[in-house]
């Protein structure tokens, strides 16, 4: 479970990027966060994983107060939460089996590491982790022979290899064509549904966001001012999120039909 509780964010240079956030995200649920660019939603992502501190209030995950971890303790915590990001982070010259280890990589004795040597029970993980994904027989290709939506599969296989309770993902379609976006965010509800990983997704597709998660945030200058079922997002709450700014043009269809 993750809580908020009253949390906020101001950016050493004085920008706030979150105000008074209090919610709670059970274990299991499937949640999109939208908003207009610049209203906070990767702020709200990384405070749950600590790449950014929340710098008041609390973020506390699995009863874990996030704030007060550090040095072993916050590696062990975040080894629990796979992170995704738009651009997949792939060492591309390698191949997809590769990729994949490389998130044994902190448990590993570092002699095992330095030699890159993986036991057969690591292959087996690894590669049951692309076959989750659909991309099993790419598993001896490298990655720099895969399109943008294999590439992100091979990602989210990197983070399923480290047995995450809980997914946080950046935009992790926005640079996919149509097609291969919903493929990738079909891998994320079979995962969340399969393996009752918590995916929360920053996104700035409205329709995508709709059709997958179950629940979704809005926010608006570091608020949230909608938070409730996808089915329920109506006109109003899309005006509450997006209205009165320069609308991006891939939400203009879904606001304005
Ligand atoms: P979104 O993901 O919705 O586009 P962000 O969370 O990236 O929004 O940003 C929220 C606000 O915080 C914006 O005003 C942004 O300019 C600011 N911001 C984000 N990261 C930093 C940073 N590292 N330093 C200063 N300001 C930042």
């Amino acid at each position: 479970m993750i809580e908020f509780i009253n949390a906020g964010k101001t950016y050493p240079n004085g920008v706030v990027g979150l105000k008074n956030i209090t919610l709670t995200i059970e274990q299991g649920e499937f949640v999109a966060i939208i908003g207009l660019s610049g209203a906070g939603k990767s702020t709200l992502i990384r405070t749950v994983n600590r790449m950014h501190d929340a710098t008041s209030g609390k973020v506390i995950v699995d009863g874990i107060d996030v704030n007060t971890l550090k040095g072993k303790e916050l590696r062990k915590f975040r080894r629990k939460i796979g992170m995704i990001f738009q651009s997949f982070n792939l060492v591309t010259r390698a191949t997809v089996i590769n990729n994949v280890l490389t998130s044994d990589i902190p448990d590993m004795p570092w002699y095992r590491t330095l030699f890159g040597i993986f036991t057969k029970e690591q292959k087996m993980k690894a590669l049951k982790a692309l076959d989750k994904v659909g991309i099993l027989d790419k598993a001896y290709t490298r990655c720099d022979q895969l399109s943008g939506g294999q590439q992100q599969r091979v990602a989210l296989a990197r983070t399923l290899n480290q047995n995450p309770s809980i997914i946080l993902a950046d935009e992790p379609v926005a640079s996919l064509d149509p097609i291969m976006a919903d493929v990738v965010m079909d891998d994320f509800k079979r995962i969340n549904k399969e393996m009752n990983i918590t995916i929360i997704i920053n996104i700035h597709h409205v329709d995508l966001a709709l059709k997958y998660a179950n629940r979704v945030i809005g926010i608006r200058s570091g608020e949230i001012v909608y938070d409730g079922k996808s089915e329920d997002v109506n006109q109003d709450v899309l005006d509450k999120i997006y209205a009165g700014k320069e609308v991006p043009e891939m939400v203009k269809e879904v606001v304005y039909g």
